[in-house]
């Protein structure tokens, strides 16, 4: 399939699984139209590319499910341009590009060195690389650019770890799955006076944190 057919697929996916489930915001929605996804799902996968699914990427991992990454990318979306981002378990990489699309400056970590090293390259080709990409344990979270005005994770883990709590910054906003393997929730926090405020938004199943 070539690039026009690839972006008309790409302008079905947006009006059809996003618009038409209620996201509306033009940050986001520019950011998916924007993004060739087809270029972070495996060859073999090519055609699920646009498909209203996770993706399996190899490693056992999956590519989020649009409506999903839409959904949390919204709730990043109040933070200005240059916010400083936290990613972690950035997988294929294609939360990261709609991340670095919307002006956010992010720093990925993702536990998986294969994963890392080809979204990197991916990434980089796109000119759609963050601000540093890292190997490593996302329970630590990543100190040495802390504090984050955001952290975002795409792996489920049974509480928050503490350490993501010690690296938002004041005002900041975390975005996780939470809880056990079945039963899990979306869930945002905002820090406000040294406290973590949290709100439920919906249903959803990721893999959970590796543990380290
Ligand atoms: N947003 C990604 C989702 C990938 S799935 C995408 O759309 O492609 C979740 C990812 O979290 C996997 O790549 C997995 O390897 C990674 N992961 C799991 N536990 C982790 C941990 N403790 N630290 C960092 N990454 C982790």
């Amino acid at each position: 399939m070539g690039d026009a057919a690839m972006r008309s697929l790409r302008e079905a996916m947006v009006d059809r699984q996003l618009v038409a489930r209620g996201i509306s915001d033009e940050r986001v929605l520019a950011a998916m139209r924007a993004i060739p996804r087809h270029h972070f799902v495996p060859a073999s996968r090519l055609s699920l590319a646009y498909s209203d699914r996770p993706v399996p990427i190899g490693s056992g991992q999956t590519i989020s499910q649009p409506y999903i990454v839409a959904i949390m990318s919204s709730l990043l979306s109040e933070l200005e341009e240059g916010s400083k981002v936290l990613e972690i378990g950035s997988g294929s990489g294609y939360q990261t590009a709609i991340l670095v699309h919307m002006g956010l400056e992010v720093h990925a970590v993702e536990i998986l060195s294969e994963l890392a090293e080809a979204s990197m390259a991916r990434l980089e080709e796109l000119q759609l690389a963050p601000a540093s990409m890292r190997v490593a344990n996302g329970q630590e979270g990543l100190p040495e650019h802390a504090p984050y005005d955001a952290i975002i994770a795409a792996a489920c883990a049974k509480k928050m770890p503490v350490t993501w709590s010690q690296q938002i910054a004041s005002r900041g906003i975390i975005v996780a799955p939470m809880g056990r393997w079945r039963g899990q929730r979306l869930v945002k926090w905002d820090e406000k006076d040294g406290a973590m405020h949290r709100s439920d938004i919906c249903n959803v199943r990721f893999v959970p944190l590796v543990r380290g």
